[in-house]
């Protein structure tokens, strides 16, 4: 990795000229310091094979090192949903808010996806949806899912091919714990459930990536 690469004064010197006066020749960059090109030559080398710098014959030297932060923006594009996914945890319209908070504490998750037979999505459920439904009513066992829950058209929803960012993005945007992923049923009628990415998905692929060598 790029950060495991330590440089000498010299060679980020060499960088900062090549970044501003490429493509170069290794014999101009050598004036530079006063010294011979022969002097500079392993530094020249350890620069290109690094990919900071490339050569070209009879053009020189130039920058062709990406800053870190361009490396993990395009890292972060690489991930997507499916790879992060987790199972989606679902409960049918007719079950009780009971259920729910009982479904809740069980799977140890925060939001349920809330699916008619044929397991197409109609609802999601967060912890207060099923909070504020709680005080609201005397028997909770009596009270449908589908009273408390947000409905579709109005669910905010990933594809499996979509990237990590995109979902992370949609997760900020509007300001949700959970998306579920889905995709069209083979009949087209709706969406069939098949993951669910949560703000913990996201957490743990960063974690992973922060301490990979
Ligand atoms: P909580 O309500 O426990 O803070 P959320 O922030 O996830 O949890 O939910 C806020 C509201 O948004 C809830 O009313 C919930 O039904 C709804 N909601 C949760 N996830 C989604 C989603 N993916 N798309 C649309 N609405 C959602």
């Amino acid at each position: 990795m790029v950060r495991s690469i330590e440089l000498t004064e010299r060679q980020q010197k060499i960088i900062e000229i090549v970044k501003k006066q490429g493509p170069i020749t290794g014999e101009q960059i050598a004036e530079k310091f006063n010294l011979t090109r022969a002097t500079l030559r392993p530094d020249l080398a350890i620069l290109t094979m690094a990919g900071i710098l490339d050569a070209r014959p009879r053009v020189g030297y130039y920058y062709k090192g990406k800053t870190i932060d361009v490396l993990f923006s395009e890292k972060m594009r690489d991930f997507i949903v499916n790879d992060i996914k987790s199972v989606p945890i679902v409960v049918r319209e007719n079950s009780s808010i009971y259920d729910g908070v009982v479904t809740m504490f069980l799977e140890d998750v925060g939001t349920l996806f809330v699916v008619q037979e044929g397991g197409l999505l109609t609802g999601i459920v967060s912890r207060k949806d099923l909070l504020k439904a709680a005080i609201g009513h005397a028997d909770i066992n009596q009270v449908p899912i589908e009273l408390a829950m947000t409905r579709m058209p109005n669910i905010i929803t990933v594809m499996p091919d979509e990237t990590v960012y995109e979902a992370a993005r949609k997760i900020i945007e509007h300001e949700v714990d959970a998306l579920p992923v889905v995709r069209l049923d083979e009949s087209h009628q709706g969406l069939q459930v098949i993951g669910r990415i949560t703000k913990t998905n996201i957490t743990k692929l960063f974690v992973e990536l922060a301490e990979k060598e």
